[in-house]
C-alpha cells in the first residue's frame, strides 16, 4: 500500500498488500466519520433505518467524550471503525448499533438497563455478551486451553453477531496495535493467534483471519514477518512471468470449452501461512514452491465440474489431493472444488473452483449471511439458529441438511460449559455440571472432601449448576466423605466412577471391620483364642478353605453376609475339638441364645445382616423414625447413633454404616421427657393420666421442685416410634399449669 492511504479499505485482502510494498503499517489516517458510516450502509440496504445508527453514534461519542486511544486519538474512532468493518461486510442495522456501543459499558458510565431503554433488547443482549467475554482473560496459549477458550467465546456469544462484532473490534485494535507498549503488543497479538484467527477461520470468515494472522506474526515475531514479506514479493516478481502464462493457460483452455465469464486469478499465499508451512515440515523458504495458488470463479455449479475436467485435462491431477467442498460443505460453510496438478515445468499447481456466491461466502463466512439481502428484512429474530435454517434453505445441495445443521450447531455452540480454575485455566464440563464434577476434575480427594464451592466471593451449595465464565473454587471438609446422593448430583462420568468406587471401599472396609466384629465375639463365645487362631494361621487356613485370599477378605465377607459366621465357627470349632463336629454342640446352643438375645432388639436393619448385636448409643438414644447411623464398635457389635449426634460426626468413618429403622418390626423403647409446670395439686394423676390415655407405659417416675417452686417431673415412657414421642409431649404441654415438655437426651 503506498503512504497516506486509509490501512482499512486497502489491507483487506494481503495480496494488495504483497504487490505494493512490504510495509503493512497502519498510519494514522482520517477516520471514518458518522456521514461515512451512513453512506456505507445506505449503499447496500437502501432502506436501512440509520436512526438507530444515529442515536447509537450520538450516545457512544457523549459516553466516550474526553477518552483517547493510545495513538491520542479521540476514542470514538475507534467504534466507527468497527462499525466501518461490520459494514464492510453489510451486516445489519442493530449489529452496526451495536459496533458503535461495544465498548460503552465495559468502559463508561452507562448500564446494560440504560442501552436497553435507549435501543432495545437485541442492542443489549449483544453488548452484553460483547462485555462478559471481554472480561475473560486469556492466561495461557497452550493449545488444548486455547481450544477451550475459543469455545468458551462461542459458548458465552449465544448469538452468532456477537463474535462478528468481537472480531470486528479485534480487527481494528490490530491494525492499531503499534500504539502499544511492546509487551502489550506481544502479549495481544500472541492472543489474536491463539483465540480470535481460529475463531474466524471457524466462522468462515477467510479474509480477517488472514489479515489477523498476519498482524498477529508482525508483532509477535517482527523479524520472520519482514524477511517474509522482502523474500515473498522479490519471488512474486521473478515468477511474475510463470504465473501469467498458467493464467494464461487455464483461461483459453476454458475458453476452448466453451466457457465464457470465467474469471482466473492468481493469488499468493499469506505470510502466516508460509511461515506455518516452513516450520512444520522444516523448510527453507526456497523450498516453498506452491507458494502461489490459483483461483477461478464460474457462474453456477454445472460450470464449477465442467471447469474441473477442463483443468484436469491440462495438466495431470496429483490424486488424493482433490477435494468436493461443493457435495460436502465445510463446517464453517465453505464451499469449493480443490485440486492440485502437476503444472508447467513439473510444479505443483493449487487450483481453486467456485462459483461468485461461493466466494463471497468463502471471504465472509457466516457473516455473508447476516448481510442485509435485496428484498429481504435485515435480521431481527433472537433465535440464534435462524441463520443456519435459512443457510439450509438457501442451498438444496446439501446431502444431509439436519446432519449438517448438527455438526455446525455442535461446533459453535456447543452445549457444554467453560469454566476457570482460581490458577486461571479452563475446563470443559458438559451442561448442568456440578462444583462436584468440578473437583473430581482436579483432584480425587477434592472431591470426596467437597462440601461446596465459591463462585465470585459467593458460596452455592454441590448441586448448583456452573455456568460458563465462572471462577470455580472447591471448599472442603476432612470430616466430608461421598454418598450415594452424590451419583444424582454429578454429571461426568469421572466424577460417577469416582464416587463409586469411594462407596465401594467403604463398603468393603465397613463390612471387614463388622465381619471381624462378628467373628471374634462368637470366637470368644466358643472360647478360641483370637490372638493364637490369627497367629499360629489357622484363620488364614479357613479362609482359603472358602477360596478367599486374605483373611480381610473372610472378615468382609462376614461383614457383607455372604459367608455366615457360624459356618466359620464351626470349622474352628471342628479343628479345636473334633468330636462336636456336627450337630448343634455347645457352641452353636450358645451362638442360638445370643441370636435370641439380640433379636429382640432388632428394630434396625444393617444391610440386610440380621445377626448382629446392636445397641442404642447412650449419648443421644435413638428413637424409631429418627435419622440414625451405626458404628461398628470394637467387640460390641453395632451402636445406633442419631445421624446428629456429636459423637458420631467425631468418629471415625470408616466405622460409620448405613442403617435403617425395620418397619416390620417395632419394639418399645424407654425415654424419658422432663415435664416443669407450676407445682399444683393434682398434677401428678394428670400427667400420667395424659400419658396413658396415648396408650403408653411409664417405667419409672421421678418427682422434684425447683427453687422458685416449680415441679419437675422426669418420666421415663416406652415409645414405639417418634411420631408417638411426639403425640405426647404435644398432649403434656397441654395439661393446665404445664410450663414446658423436654426429651432428656441422654440415656441413663
Ligand atoms: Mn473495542
Amino acid at each position: 500500500m503506498s503512504k497516506g492511504k486509509s490501512p482499512s479499505k486497502t489491507q483487506s485482502t494481503p495480496a494488495k498488500v504483497v504487490a505494493s510494498t512490504p510495509e503493512i503499517t497502519a498510519k494514522l489516517h482520517a477516520a471514518p466519520t458518522l456521514d461515512d458510516l451512513v453512506k456505507k450502509v445506505l449503499s447496500y440496504n437502501a432502506q436501512a433505518e440509520i436512526g438507530i445508527i444515529r442515536r447509537a453514534y450520538e450516545f457512544s461519542e457523549s459516553l466516550h467524550r474526553g477518552q483517547k486511544r493510545s495513538s491520542g486519538e479521540p476514542y470514538i474512532h475507534h467504534p466507527v471503525e468497527v462499525a466501518m468493518i461490520l459494514a464492510e461486510y453489510q451486516l445489519d442495522t442493530v449489529t452496526i448499533a451495536t459496533g458503535l456501543l461495544h465498548d460503552t459499558v465495559e468502559d463508561t458510565a452507562t448500564t446494560l438497563e440504560e442501552i436497553e431503554s435507549k435501543f432495545g433488547p437485541e442492542v443489549r443482549t449483544l453488548v452484553d455478551g460483547l462485555t462478559k467475554i471481554s472480561k475473560i482473560s486469556f492466561r495461557t496459549s497452550e493449545e488444548k486451553q486455547a481450544e477451550n477458550f475459543r469455545k468458551m467465546v462461542l459458548a458465552m456469544a449465544k448469538d452468532i453477531r456477537v463474535i462478528l462484532i468481537k472480531l470486528a473490534d479485534r480487527l481494528h485494535n490490530m491494525r492499531t496495535l503499534e500504539h502499544l507498549r511492546p509487551e502489550k503488543q506481544v502479549m495481544v497479538a500472541q492472543e489474536t493467534l491463539d483465540i480470535y484467527s481460529p475463531l474466524a477461520n471457524r466462522l468462515g470468515l477467510s479474509a480477517v483471519k488472514i489479515e489477523l494472522e498476519d498482524l498477529g506474526l508482525r508483532f509477535t515475531k517482527p523479524e520472520v514477518f519482514y524477511r517474509l514479506v522482502q523474500l515473498v514479493s522479490k519471488k512474486l516478481d521473478e515468477r511474475a512471468k510463470y504465473t501469467q502464462d498458467v493464467q494464461a493457460m487455464i483461461q483459453d483452455g476454458l475458453a476452448e470449452h466453451g466457457y465464457s465469464g470465467i474469471q482466473v486469478t492468481g493469488r499468493p499465499k499469506h505470510f502466516y501461512s508460509i511461515h506455518k508451512k516452513m516450520e512444520s515440515r522444516n523448510l527453507a523458504f526456497d523450498q516453498i514452491h506452491d507458494m502461489h495458488g490459483f483461483r477461478i470463479l464460474v457462474n453456477s455449479i454445472e460450470q464449477c465440474y465442467g471447469a474441473l475436467g477442463v483443468i484436469h485435462s491440462i495438466w495431470t491431477p496429483i490424486p488424493g489431493r482433490f477435494k468436493d467442498y461443493i457435495a460436502i460443505p465445510k463446517a464453517n460453510m465453505y464451499q469449493s472444488l480443490h485440486t492440485t496438478v502437476i503444472g508447467p515445468g513439473g510444479e505443483r499447481i493449487e487450483i481453486q473452483i467456485r462459483t461468485h456466491g461461493m466466494h463471497e461466502t468463502a471471504e465472509k463466512g457466516i457473516a455473508a449471511h447476516w448481510a442485509y439481502k435485496e428484498g429481504r428484512p435485515t435480521s431481527s429474530t433472537s433465535d440464534k439458529f435462524t441463520w443456519l435454517n435459512r443457510l439450509v434453505e438457501w442451498n438444496n445441495e446439501f446431502k444431509d441438511p439436519t446432519e449438517f445443521l448438527e455438526s455446525v450447531k455442535l461446533d459453535l455452540f456447543a452445549e457444554d460449559v467453560y469454566v476457570f480454575t482460581p490458577k486461571g485455566l479452563v475446563k470443559e464440563f458438559p451442561q448442568g455440571s456440578t462444583p462436584l464434577d468440578f473437583a473430581y476434575s482436579v483432584h480425587t480427594d477434592l472431591g470426596n472432601r467437597c462440601i461446596g464451592a465459591k463462585i465470585d466471593g459467593r458460596l452455592v451449595p454441590l448441586k448448583h449448576k456452573l455456568v460458563s465464565g465462572d471462577t470455580i473454587e472447591i471448599l472442603t471438609s476432612p470430616n466430608q466423605k461421598p454418598n450415594k446422593d452424590w451419583l444424582k448430583v454429578v454429571k461426568t462420568s469421572r466424577a460417577k466412577n469416582k464416587i463409586r468406587a469411594f462407596i465401594k471401599t467403604e463398603e468393603f472396609e465397613q463390612s471387614k471391620a463388622m465381619g471381624q466384629v462378628m467373628l471374634e465375639r462368637e470366637m470368644k463365645r466358643a472360647d478360641i483364642k483370637t490372638k493364637t487362631a490369627t497367629k499360629d494361621g489357622t484363620l488364614q487356613k479357613i479362609a482359603e478353605s472358602f477360596s478367599l485370599k486374605s483373611l480381610d477378605d473372610l472378615y468382609s465377607e462376614i461383614g457383607y453376609g455372604k459367608l455366615s459366621v457360624h459356618k466359620v465357627i464351626s470349622k474352628l470349632n471342628f479343628k479345636n475339638s473334633p468330636i462336636q463336629s456336627e450337630g448343634r454342640g455347645p457352641l452353636q446352643q450358645i451362638f442360638d441364645r445370643a441370636a435370641e438375645k439380640t433379636s429382640s432388639a432388632q428394630v434396625v436393619k444393617v444391610k440386610g445382616i440380621d445377626d448382629l448385636l446392636v445397641r442404642f448409643a447412650r449419648c443421644c438414644n435413638p428413637v424409631a423414625g429418627e435419622a440414625v447411623i451405626g458404628f461398628i464398635t470394637r467387640g460390641r457389635g453395632i451402636s445406633v447413633h442419631r445421624t446428629s449426634c456429636p459423637k458420631i460426626l467425631n468418629s471415625d468413618s470408616h466405622r460409620r454404616i448405613e442403617i435403617e429403622w425395620d418397619q416390620t418390626k417395632k419394639a418399645a423403647r424407654e425415654i424419658k421427657v422432663r415435664i416443669v409446670s407450676e407445682d399444683r395439686p393434682g398434677l401428678l394423676a394428670d400427667l400420667s393420666r395424659t400419658i396413658r390415655d396415648n396408650q403408653v407405659n411409664i417405667t419409672r417416675a421421678q418427682i422434684g421442685t425447683t427453687k422458685d417452686k416449680r415441679a419437675v417431673c422426669v418420666f421415663g415412657v416406652d415409645v414405639l416410634d417418634l411420631g408417638q414421642l411426639r403425640k405426647i409431649i404435644s398432649t403434656l404441654e397441654g395439661v393446665p399449669g404445664v410450663v414446658s415438655v423436654t426429651r432428656v437426651q441422654k440415656k441413663e
